[in-house]
């Protein structure tokens, strides 16, 4: 157990914690909605600090990151819970679970580095749950990793508060940030939180210097409207950029949404063309057999840049950062 790094005292002994926009106002003996966050007699104590249900090596395209470092592995942290609802949670095992009764390692940050290095691994990913819950430790192991020369990044739900973010951005490369939908009322209803501060985020993280790929999943009748996608798609290019790398994502049955059909294939490839109308560069369809649509071609003359089978790199074209056909400058962290 360790203080909370963003949290203030209130009346009687109650404390609001001021890391993500809930704003869990708690009392004495009391937990945050993210289920890991207590208020011990007026104090706010993070209850993770340095435990994880995961480790494990994976290739940076898993989370998926495609345009940083790529063909890459990356050391993947995952811990208990989550400030998100969602019902149709992939990860519920240990987004939903309660601290009592699950097998965690009891880490130090100093191990991570180490961990790492023995798995040889390029980075460090925090990811499987929401890793901002976990940030105390994710902060001070970040720092480290950092000063060893190891890559951070964030697989998030962009629940997060502007201060937070703001301090952990020297430390923090790269972020895969999930956009469930582009309305509030799915934020609402399906994950119990809100769309607009996900959106701030993106925009701050790209203003921090972080760089950032975004997710959709696409869920069948909840957010897969043409008109949604092409707002979403709209604000993208406006507000981020036309070359920021997005993941339009296929969903399975999970959780407390058994009753919904995996996401047809004509969907995902219709979002896939709406991104592209919409100007966006680099789009990319995930959980679906492989092909194309996780390539990476140059959008100016049609060149093959990064070749991919799965969450694998199989080739990688670029030259110095750049179409080897048309010199056109790709957006690659490397
Ligand atoms: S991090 Fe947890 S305790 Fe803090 S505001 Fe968010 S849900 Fe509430």
């Amino acid at each position: 157990m360790k203080e909370s790094m963003f949290w203030q005292k209130l009346e009687d002994d109650k404390v609001e914690c001021l890391l993500c926009p809930h704003r869990c106002k708690i009392s004495p003996g009391k937990l945050g909605v993210c289920g890991v966050r207590e208020n011990r007699k007026g104090k706010l104590n993070t209850l993770i600090y340095g435990l994880a249900t995961s480790v494990t090596p994976d290739p940076i395209e898993k989370k998926p990151l495609f345009h940083f470092h790529p063909g890459t592995y990356v050391l993947s942290f995952g811990t208990v819970g989550c400030n998100l609802k969602c019902i149709h949670c992939q990860n519920y095992s240990i987004s939903q679970a309660k601290i009592e009764g699950m097998r965690m390692k009891n880490l130090k940050k100093e191990d991570i580095v180490t961990i790492a290095q023995r798995y040889k691994c390029e980075g460090i990913a925090w990811t499987y749950n929401e890793p901002t819950i976990w940030y105390e430790f994710t902060y001070d192991a970040s720092k480290i990793a950092k000063e060893k020369g190891l890559y951070t990044c964030y697989v998030t739900n962009g629940f997060i508060e502007k201060e937070p973010l703001e301090k952990i951005s020297p430390y923090l490369d790269a972020m895969n940030i999930d956009v469930k939908s582009f309305h509030n009322d799915f934020y609402k209803k399906t994950c119990k939180g809100k769309l607009q501060p996900v959106l701030d985020t993106c925009e701050l993280a790209k203003e921090l210097g972080i760089f950032i790929e975004l997710t959709y999943l696409i869920i069948p009748g909840l957010n897969d409207s043409e008109s949604e996608i092409a707002n979403y798609c709209k604000w993208i290019a406006e507000s981020l950029g036309e070359n920021t790398p997005i993941h339009f994502s296929r969903f399975h049955p999970d959780y407390k949404m058994q009753d919904t059909i995996a996401t047809p294939m004509s969907t995902l490839t219709r979002a896939h063309e709406i991104a592209k109308e919409a100007g966006i560069k680099y789009v990319y369809l995930g959980n679906v057999p492989h092909g194309d649509y996780e390539n990476t071609y140059c959008p100016e003359c049609g060149e093959l840049l990064i070749e991919r089978i799965g969450f694998s790199t199989r080739a990688h074209y670029v030259k110095n950062g750049k179409c080897p056909k048309c010199e056109l400058a790709t957006p690659l962290i490397q």
